[in-house]
């Protein structure tokens, strides 16, 4: 459905909607539960999904709850529908009075697929919570699924923002460490500023971006987008936007690559792919992207 919005209002709903999410603010909350009854399913869909960013931080889960399960279970369209299970099921226990409807949905071959898996993962998750609850397990570790101590979840939490299992912590460890190694030996070639970067191509967007006296940081740390950790090649700091350069053309890294831009775009991240096509004239590719992120240079 057409959002009947104008679009000025609607852009401003959005920018809102995405600014709350990002702010981890719980006190957020009210705000959020008023923007999701503007008609747009793009507005409901950011809404949905900072409330559910809001989960980790303690906003007041029932009325999250109170606000999501309707989108969640008759939302207008299929993705608000989608980005609404996905928060719900953040909220745990909290959620548990809507299990069964959300089962009835994964079942309901009237639904879209994406929708069905959702809810199904979702109803899974939550009753796994309402069970923790009744048990006192508090959380489990995210790659094995094992119920991890306070000092698992303290340390694991501490180095990686994740919850791991000492056994699992010490392989991700080990894992991460190898990675970066690979990773910081292939930093060999040095921008204007004195950056090490990879390719040639990111030494060319590294030095746009001091020409113009932007501020970036490159490959420097993880961001959680969504529920993965990606290390973006650039982050604009003053600007919220990040920049890819995907250099290669193999399938494995093609398919990684769709991987992590469909992960920018579900979270409302402001990405900038730029392709070695690109290079020649890079001055107006990166020109014109910012300017419809609202950057003037
Ligand atoms: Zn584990």
């Amino acid at each position: 459905m057409k959002s009947p919005m104008l679009p000025d209002e609607h852009h401003k709903a959005v920018q809102r909607a995405l600014h709350l999410g990002r702010t981890g603010d719980p006190k957020a909350l009210p705000e959020l539960v008023e923007l999701c009854r503007l008609p747009s399913n793009e507005v409901q869909r950011l809404v949905a999904s900072a409330i559910g960013k809001l989960a980790e931080f303690g906003a007041d889960t029932e009325a999250a709850v109170a606000a999501l399960a309707p989108l969640a279970l008759r939302g207008r369209h299929p993705q608000t529908q989608q980005y609404a299970i996905r928060a719900l099921k953040k909220y745990g226990a909290a959620a548990h009075a809507h299990v069964q409807d959300l089962r009835d949905m994964a079942r309901n071959p009237a639904n879209r697929n994406y929708v069905r898996a959702a809810a199904k993962t979702a109803a899974d998750a939550i009753e796994q919570a309402s069970q923790d609850t009744e048990t006192g397990v508090k959380h489990r570790c995210k790659r094995c699924d094992t119920p991890v101590s306070v000092e698992e979840y303290t340390r694991s939490n501490e180095a990686f923002q994740r919850v791991f299992c000492d056994r699992c912590f010490d392989e991700v460890f080990l894992e991460r460490r190898n990675f970066e190694t690979q990773v910081e030996i292939s930093k060999t070639i040095k921008a204007r500023d004195g950056t090490l970067v990879q390719s040639k191509g990111e030494r060319r967007i590294a030095e746009w971006l001091s020409r113009h006296g932007i501020a970036y940081r490159y490959d420097t740390k993880y961001r959680i987008i969504g529920e993965f950790q990606i290390r973006p090649d650039f982050y604009l700091p003053e600007l919220d936007v990040y920049i890819e350069y995907w250099g290669l053309d193999t399938p494995k890294y093609k398919m990684s690559m769709y991987k992590k831009q469909t992960l920018y775009q579900q979270e409302g991240k402001r990405l900038i792919s730029i392709y070695p096509r690109d290079l020649p004239g890079l001055d107006n590719v990166l020109t014109s992207r910012l300017r419809l992120f609202g950057v003037a240079l």
